[in-house]
């Protein structure tokens, strides 16, 4: 089922999870005022060394094209990069996993900039590499923290983030062109049934390889997700400086027409 329009009207949402206040003359008479917000890298750098999955064709690449000085007497640099879409910190359009699915340039920017819930099983996954979310976890989350709005993504805290760049830890097998054997912990399907179909979450996040944990082969909640045209955020890091509720996350791909995803820039504000 595709519902490009589900996220109409919730940019005064996103208005209020900034903290907002203080318009004294009103609407549209000033800058958001930011006073007070950190922001949160959750991106890791692109490099040669980035990770992708064990199949991908190609990882991130960039060629120098011009790095000096200039007949003019000034210097001037510039670079050419490629990479395909799915590796490092990046994001998952639903037309990955779903062919109704919106595109990359077609999310709309109300689903992109929303409140974040981080939903923490570091202690779980550092017992068990194939760790999932599970239901009771979800339910033990909003005990503490009250029920997870609709419109907000859930980011999954697995401490994973730790392992980067060490690709026999980070995947938990390092056999070139070889995805058969991972190990690393994801949500699972049932939990991201709740998230995404009752709670009528934005989209999922996490600081492993995939929402999908290593061992899976159906990557059923890639597609539980995509059905509902949430968007999917891999290979995050620095979860463990954004509080539990009450930040606001944005995360911006870049705009590849057609894109079944994307490189993405993810920060959080946290006031
Ligand atoms: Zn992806």
């Amino acid at each position: 089922m595709s519902r490009p329009s589900r996220w109409r009207g919730r940019a005064g949402a996103v208005v209020v999870a900034l903290g907002v206040g203080g318009c004294s003359g009103g609407a549209g008479t000033g800058p958001i005022d930011l006073r007070g917000v950190r922001f949160v890298d959750l991106t890791h750098p692109f490099t040669p060394e980035t990770l992708y999955w064990p199949t991908s064709p190609s990882g991130f690449r960039l060629e120098q094209l011009a790095f000096g000085p200039t007949p003019g007497g000034w210097f001037y640099s510039s670079y050419a990069f490629s990479a395909p879409e799915h590796g490092g910190t990046h994001l998952d359009a639903p037309i990955h996993f779903f062919e109704g699915g919106l595109t990359t340039d077609r999310i709309p920017l109300e689903q992109l900039i929303v409140p974040a819930v981080v939903i923490d099983i570091t202690a779980e996954s550092a017992i068990d590499r194939d760790a999932r979310l599970t239901p009771e976890q979800v339910a033990r989350h909003e005990a503490d923290h009250g029920r997870i709005p609709a419109g907000a993504m859930v980011l999954l805290k697995t401490g994973w983030d730790a392992r980067w760049g060490r690709r026999l830890e980070y995947f938990g097998d390092s056999v070139p062109g070889d995805a058969s054997n991972l190990h690393f912990p994801g949500f699972g399907e049932d939990a991201a049934r709740i998230l995404v179909e009752e709670r009528d979450v934005a989209g999922l996040g996490i600081d492993s390889p995939s929402i999908d944990h290593g061992p899976s082969k159906d990557f059923a909640v890639h597609r539980v997700l995509a059905a509902r045209n949430g968007v999917a955020l891999e290979n995050l890091r620095g979860l463990d400086q954004v509080p539990a509720v009450g930040a606001t996350v944005l995360a911006l791909p870049m705009k590849i027409a057609n894109g079944s995803g994307g490189p993405v820039r993810v920060v959080a504000l946290v006031r």
